[in-house]
């Protein structure tokens, strides 16, 4: 149930965004970037946000979560991104590396419908 506190706490970002920005009620699309050693899995993820969004009314947000793969900073000097997660550097084959990115769950961007968006509906 991991993916659902994240979705949980996601959907929480959102609610004081809505709130701080006061432009609007409505969320209309979110961007996550999921790191590969995250521990996170993008469809459950989407799932539970799925889920909690129709809940909050937000029935028509989109919901995108991208993979990201895992960065590295070899001790040969050599940053290189890799899904390959049990094989060393593509240049000197070691593994003494330094991870960059890959192992964070992050919002990339949140997008609200503008309040007066909403008279076009009706
Ligand atoms: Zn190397």
């Amino acid at each position: 149930m991991h993916e659902y506190s994240l979705a949980k706490e996601i959907a929480n970002i959102v609610q004081e965004k809505i709130q701080s920005v006061e432009a609007s009620n409505a969320l209309s699309g979110i961007t996550i970037k999921a790191g590969i050693l995250s521990g996170v899995f993008p469809d459950s993820l989407s799932f539970y946000l799925e889920m909690i969004f129709q809940d909050m009314g937000w029935t028509n947000a989109k919901i995108s979560i991208e993979s990201v793969p895992a960065k590295y900073a070899c001790q040969c000097g050599y940053i290189y991104v890799t899904e390959q997660l049990l094989s060393g550097c593509p240049l000197c084959n070691r593994f003494e590396r330094h991870l960059i990115e890959g192992d964070q769950c992050i919002i990339e961007t949140i997008e609200f419908y503008a309040k007066n968006s909403h008279k076009l509906k009706q």
